[in-house]
């Protein structure tokens, strides 16, 4: 997304773009799938030779669950994006598409969750726990607990 600097109104003006998703470069991520362009929404304005940029940005993406692996739908957004931008005289354009990218990048959460009660996968069979219990047993006292308390039984019979 580029501003040109001679149309950008004196008092400001609102600049409004739908940039491609593409520039998140996340096709290679096994974790992220960004489902539409980036809804830029910004005030730019020139101040004494900086040109502020100061909006929201939105993407919708899909994204891997942290806990069960599965994908969910979510919006990534940005609602207090602020860049200055030096523009000394004879500066046609300011190019944001890096600081954008940059951004959203910044806003994708470390450890996504379809829900905060996702129940994860089974850490023994790896069946997804949202969608009903496995066949495991569930998880039980480590058996040398179980030997030592044997060993104490022992100890206590008389003779
Ligand atoms: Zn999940
Ligand atoms: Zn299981």
């Amino acid at each position: 997304m580029r501003i040109e600097i001679s149309k950008v109104p004196a008092d400001g003006g609102l600049y409004e773009e739908e940039v491609p998703g593409a520039i998140l470069e996340l096709d290679q991520d096994a974790h992220v799938r960004v489902e539409g362009p980036i809804s830029c929404r910004f005030k730019v304005q020139e101040v004494s030779g900086e040109l502020v940029v100061q909006g929201s940005l939105r993407v919708p993406v899909s994204l891997a669950c942290s806990r069960c692996a599965g994908f969910f739908s979510t919006t990534l957004a940005d609602l207090s994006f602020l860049r200055a931008y030096d523009v000394p005289e004879g500066t046609e354009t300011v190019d944001l598409t890096a600081d954008i990218r940059e951004d959203m990048l910044l806003n994708l959460p470390a450890f996504p969750l379809c829900s905060p009660e996702c129940k994860g996968l089974c850490p023994q069979c790896g069946h997804n726990l949202n969608e009903g219990p496995c066949a495991c047993k569930p998880p039980h006292v480590e058996p040398d607990k179980w030997s030592a308390l044997d060993g104490l039984k022992g100890l206590k019979k008389p003779g």
